[in-house]
This record gives C-alpha cells, structure tokens and sequence, in this order.
C-alpha cells in the first residue's frame, strides 16, 4: 500500500512537471511562430522610408528613426536599459548636404564634360560648402609615413591643386605588418594630410558614400567611378590599371596631369560640428535572481548614409538588421518564456561615421564586460537564402544553441567561421566588442537572391527577401534563449 501511494505521487509530480514542460515547449512555439516576414518587412519599409532621409547618424531624422524604435519596445513592453532612458547619446558630428553638387572635367583637348550623378561621382559626405577648380595631381593612397619610408607626396607638388586619390593602404593582407599602417587607413587621415600639402580639393576614386571622414576648412571634394579615374588617365596618356599595381607594390606611382587637365568640384553642405547622436538600448531582465546580472547582447548598426543628392535608403544595410533585431525582441517581450539571463538590444549610432556608438558603448558598458556572456551583431542580414556566422567556430558552447535552433526548426545553409585577428583598422561595430573582450559573432546573410546595392541608392526595400529575415529573427529568438538558459556556461 505504502509503495502504491509513493508510486501514485510520483506519477503526480511527473505529470505535472511533463505538462509544466509541455506549456513552456507550447509558449516557446508559439513565441517562435509569432515572427512575421511580413512584419518584419514593413519594419525595413518604415526605417528605409523618406522621411528617415537615409538615417544619418547625428540628424534630426535619424534622431526620429531612433524614436520610431523606441516607440516599438515600448508598445512590445522592451525596458529602458539606461537608467530609465532607451538613450545612450554621444558626440557626432555630421554635414548636412543639401543636393548632389556638380563635378566638371576639362579633358587635354575638347570640350569640359560634366559627370553624371549618381553614376560618375557622389557629392562628399563631408565636403566643406563652396566650388574649387584646379589643375589634378595624383597622389596613391594619400599616406606620408616617415617612420615606414613611405611618401605618396614626395614627387609632387600639389598646392592649389585637386588631388586623385586612392583609399586603402599599401597592404591588402591581412597579416601582420598591416597594423603599423592602422593610422594611415582612415580617410579622415588621408583628407587632413592633402589639406596638409596645400591641396584645394580632392576627387576621391571609388564610389563611397561614407560620412566616416572629416568637414575640413574650405575642402570641397567628390567621390568619382573608376570609370572616370580610368578615363582622366587615358588623356594623360597613362593607363590606370598599371599605375594601381605600381601602388600595390609601393613604387610611388604620384604624377601631376597635364596642364590643361583641370577640374571643378561644387558642393552645397553645412556642417554640426555639436552634434549627438544615439544608440538605441532595450532591455529584457532575466528571470533568474542570479543570473540575471548576467547578458546576452543583441545589436546592429541603426544609421546610414543619409542623403546625397539622393535618399540612400540603407534599406540591406542596415535596417535589415535592425528589423531582425526588432522581430527578435517583439517576440521576446510579448511572450510568457523568460530567459534566465537578460538580453540586451542595441541599435547603434554612428557606425557609417566611424563605429561611434559601438565605441561608445564598450567604453561605457550598461553591464560589467565579464558578465556580458556574447554579444551578436546584425549587419546587411536580409538577402539572401542562408546565414554566415563569423567567430562562431572560435565559441562552439555559445554556438551550437544557434545551430540546432537553425538545424531544428529553421534548416538554413549555415557556415561559421573562426575569429581571425584584425590588424587593420577595426571596420565593424562587432570588432569594437570583440577588442572589448566578449565573445562576438557576425552574422550575415548569402547566397542573396537579389544585387548588393551597397552604399547606393538603389538598396531599398525591393531587394530584401523577407523569408530569411523572419528566419534570422527567429534563428536569434531560439539561439539567444538557449545562449541565456544555459546554466553551464563559464
Ligand atoms: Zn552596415
């Protein structure tokens, strides 16, 4: 009798922790089946719409998209992680620019031609107000390093002159050498140092919209295609190609064009140079007394490009993944499953202009650095059919709890890499919190289905595929749950 009353109890308990299991597993399904495409979808359409005018870090308008966010986390029931505050705000200054400019080209012999925008050049994100003609002096990558013995300037004389130049460094490798020419890699290095030698503007070759540089007195300058740069050294009788690989192999390829070559660069901006910008941070508090002092952080790049000339929607990169990230934590906040540990998500400011709020937050951290257990970063996730994870080889313990969410419920070709050390000059918010010291992945999307429109115009919400954003936003509800339930990690 007695062994069938302890039986009959013990049947009791399991079935009631069975259902208790059954209810979580339910919850967890239905958390995971409540993440929309098409609401993710109309996330990417509203933060790649006119009225964010491209997100540029420091603008009013992208201060507006930053409140869009905010007015979502509040709706879904995200907390403020700051103290009370959904804000982190920082120092970013920016230029306004208020139409693509102009750029003129007086060939050796014929008519001036005037380039065609967008295809020919793109205004400078941060070219200073005003016009400049001048006769043309290329330059290579722009760089006097005196300890490396290396002069890009030393055969030229370029006052008064616009200069041709090159971004990048001498070293494409990525070994170890490369870090001695970190400093020289910026562009805001490269324009300080023409603006050094007397130069009056500068045809950047390479079509980058990025305002990662610097507003500099009265220099005006543009962005140009290889195309044009190819041309403009054909009529100088030299052949473009050739002078690229006498730089790549640091022969100082620096020449003045000819006499009659000239140009004219016109740009209409204002500069901010008072101006904040913000990350964006949410929190969901863990469940657990104990581990709750712990995080998982979720994060992606808020800001764009902005406008030059013309709205670059920045719809892939990146309210792609920023409407990840929002699927994510809508369904986190709106469910009954509590993760033990708590997840913080982060839109961050000020990446296009140099990793300002990732910088800003890993030297100001919301948690202590060694109780943040990873840190995942979204950027350009939403083309394509399957994931990439940087690093995730380096943590098999964080990753495999993404890889079985993926081989488990989603069945996405998904590739890892091991972490590789950067040398050059940090180019991603996920290398700030990897030099940080937490475990950091990057995750992509490939395969993509549509054309990469980067930093272009052209990358609106067209050439999303919404499938494997829901995907991606389903791959981070499951990882990160099983990240911040995991009682046996160190
Ligand atoms: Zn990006």
């Amino acid at each position: 009798m007695k062994h069938k009353v302890g039986l009959l109890i013990l049947i009791i308990i399991f079935s009631f922790f069975n259902s208790l299991a059954q209810d979580e597993n339910a919850e967890l399904l239905r958390g995971f089946h409540s993440i929309s495409s098409h609401e993710i979808l109309d996330f990417a359409k509203e933060l790649s719409s006119e009225k964010y005018k491209g997100r540029l870090s420091g603008s009013p308008e992208y201060l507006q998209a930053a409140e869009w966010c905010v007015s979502k986390f509040e709706e879904w029931g995200v907390q403020p992680a700051n103290n009370g505050s959904y804000f982190q705000y920082f120092p970013n200054e920016y230029s306004n620019v208020f139409s693509e400019g102009s750029v003129t080209y007086s060939p050796e012999t014929g008519q001036e031609i005037s380039l065609n925008f967008p295809e020919d050049y793109y205004p400078g994100s941060n070219s200073a107000s005003g016009s400049v003609s001048g006769n043309l002096v290329y330059v290579g990558h722009g760089i006097t390093a005196p300890e490396l013995g290396y002069d890009d300037y030393k055969n030229v004389d370029v006052e008064g002159k616009i200069v041709l130049m090159e971004s990048g460094i001498p070293y494409s490798k990525n070994d170890t050498t490369l870090s001695k020419w970190t400093p020289y890699a910026y562009h805001r290095y490269k324009f300080r140092n023409a603006v050094k030698h007397g130069a009056a503007g500068l045809l950047y070759i390479g079509k980058i919209a990025n305002p990662n540089t610097v507003n500099l007195d009265g220099f005006v300058y543009a962005h140009i295609s290889e195309e044009i740069a190819d041309r403009i050294f054909a009529d100088a009788g030299k052949d473009y190609k050739t002078v690229r690989k006498e730089l790549s192999e640091q022969k100082i390829p620096s020449f003045e064009f000819t006499e009659n070559q000239t140009a004219t660069i016109t740009a209409e901006t204002l500069y901010f140079p008072n101006a904040r910008s913000c990350n964006v941070v949410g929190l969901i508090e863990g469940s657990d007394p104990e581990f709750k002092n712990e995080v998982v952080i979720v994060g992606g790049h808020l800001d764009g490009q902005g406008y030059l000339g013309e709205i670059f929607p920045g719809a892939l990169d990146n309210a792609s993944g920023v409407s990840d990230i929002l699927g994510a934590a809508k369904a986190f906040a709106t469910s009954e499953i509590k993760p033990k540990r708590s997840i913080l998500f982060i839109l961050l400011g000020g990446e296009e202009c140099g990793l300002y709020g990732s910088k800003f937050y890993t030297e100001n951290p919301l948690f202590p650095t060694d109780k943040t257990v990873m840190m995942i970063n979204l950027d350009m996730v939403g083309n394509g059919t399957g994931f990439f994870v940087s690093n995730g080889k380096s943590y098999p313990e964080l990753f495999q709890h993404f890889e079985s969410a993926n081989n488990n419920y989603l069945h996405r070709e998904m590739a890892a890499s091991e972490q590789r050390k950067n040398y050059g000059r940090p180019r991603s918010d996920a290398s700030l919190f990897e030099n940080a010291g937490i475990p950091t992945f990057s995750l992509w999307t490939r395969n993509s289905v549509h054309p990469v429109y980067y930093h272009d115009p052209r990358d609106t919400p067209e050439v999303l595929t919404p499938e494997i954003m829901e995907d991606a936003a389903k791959l981070l509800y499951l990882g990160i749950l099983g990240v911040a339930n995991d009682e046996g990690l160190n």
